[in-house]
């Protein structure tokens, strides 16, 4: 039996509203919620770093990520990559997962780190060792502390193993600059990937043409 016996973005009865491959693999969703949940893998390079991200950013994921994020739903945590999550497992059993780092404020309010928590699900280690120095958001960043952003991320270095390779996780993808500070923090020839939820339409448009310019491909 699921955890839950109602699904968790509508509320109709899980029993009645799933499919038969749903219900074994318990999955926390309606099959109309899970299809509206769209999982479209993806990959692209970001100068040395390469980046697969797991689904569309639409309008029913922004709504997701903004009710597990914003309106401190930990619940949903384990929706997002429910059909991936295997995939990730098999592909990177032997990798540990280095979590983009949130504000201190942001992870008061929440009470839990929510990129460490939705990946949680895949069984690769997660480590949460990069802080922010000072409160600092990327939507509301200035350009000055965008190109700076590298000076206001730490690393713990000590919380690292040493013989293991390291994948950068986050969740939404918009500028890909946080991503590259950290690569860059850990050193780019440990860390040459990373997995995110979904990347955002700004980011998508901005590497697709940058990709036609270039005349490269990358699928
Ligand atoms: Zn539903």
């Amino acid at each position: 039996m699921p955890i839950t016996t109602r699904c968790l973005l509508c509320s109709r009865k899980l029993l009645d509203h799933q499919t038969l491959a749903q219900y074994f693999l318990k999955d926390e969703l309606c099959d109309k919620c899970r299809r509206s949940l769209k999982t479209r893998k993806r990959t692209i390079k970001l100068q040395n770093l390469k980046i697969t991200s797991f689904h569309l950013y639409d309008e029913t994921m922004s709504d997701c990520l903004i009710q597990y994020k914003e309106c401190m739903d930990e619940a949903l945590k384990d929706i997002f990559l429910f059909e991936v999550k295997d995939w990730i497992h098999f592909h990177y059993r032997n990798c540990v997962f280095l979590c983009a780092p949130s504000s201190s404020s942001a992870l008061e309010r929440r009470g839990f780190q929510h990129v460490a928590q939705m990946f949680s699900s895949c069984g690769i280690e997660v480590i949460d060792c990069f802080r922010k120095r000072q409160e600092f958001s990327q939507k509301t960043a200035t350009v000055m502390q965008r190109k700076n952003i590298e000076e206001l991320l730490q690393v713990d270095i000590n919380q690292i193993p040493k013989n293991k390779r390291l994948i950068l996780i986050d969740d939404t993808v918009t500028t890909g600059s946080t991503l590259l500070a950290l690569q860059k923090l850990v050193g780019e020839k440990r860390c040459k990937e990373a997995l995110c939820v979904s990347l955002h339409p700004k980011m998508l448009a901005k590497y697709d043409k940058i990709r036609k310019r270039k005349c490269i491909y990358f699928p």
